[in-house]
């Protein structure tokens, strides 16, 4: 399954003029297969061995092409530790208040809070975000061995 997301992301990546790297290739491999919303920093550490070459900066202005071309997407937290999410669609997020995980949670989308939104407020509405956040099972697990 992720193998066909990740072909389908090279192929739009094909129709954009973005020229495919090894580099670049491995970083969306990496995202595509990781499904854990990794940031920058961590993708660079998974592929330094691979690439001694590249840099935090070099990965991080790859993931800012494939936003670009829409194939990925950044998750900002208001500090400098953006995660990046290979599934475009939307969806909703259950996160870990102690080690940081992010896991994809679907539920359907609340379009009625935006129309609602709109009315009250008179905004034009163009999104939404709703996070949950809680333990995760392995972290539950930590708490009853220590
Ligand atoms: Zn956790
Ligand atoms: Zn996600």
């Amino acid at each position: 399954m992720s193998a066909h997301r990740l072909q389908d992301a090279l192929d739009a990546l094909k129709s954009t003029r973005v020229r495919m790297t090894p580099q670049r290739h491995a970083i969306l491999e990496f995202l595509y297969e990781s499904m854990t919303h990794p940031t920058a920093d961590e993708i660079y550490k998974a592929l330094e061995g691979r690439f001694p070459n590249m840099s935090v900066a070099t990965v991080y202005n790859n993931l800012r092409v494939f936003k670009e071309a829409g194939i990925v997407k950044e998750l900002t937290y208001g500090d400098s530790s953006s995660r990046f999410d290979s599934v475009t669609s939307d969806h909703y997020h259950v996160i870990c208040g102690n080690c940081g995980k992010i896991v994809d949670f679907h539920y359907p989308g609340l379009d009625e809070v935006e129309t609602l939104a709109e009315h009250v407020t008179g905004f034009k509405v163009h999104s939404h975000r709703m996070e949950i956040y809680g333990t995760c099972p392995s972290c539950q697990g930590e708490k009853v061995n220590h």
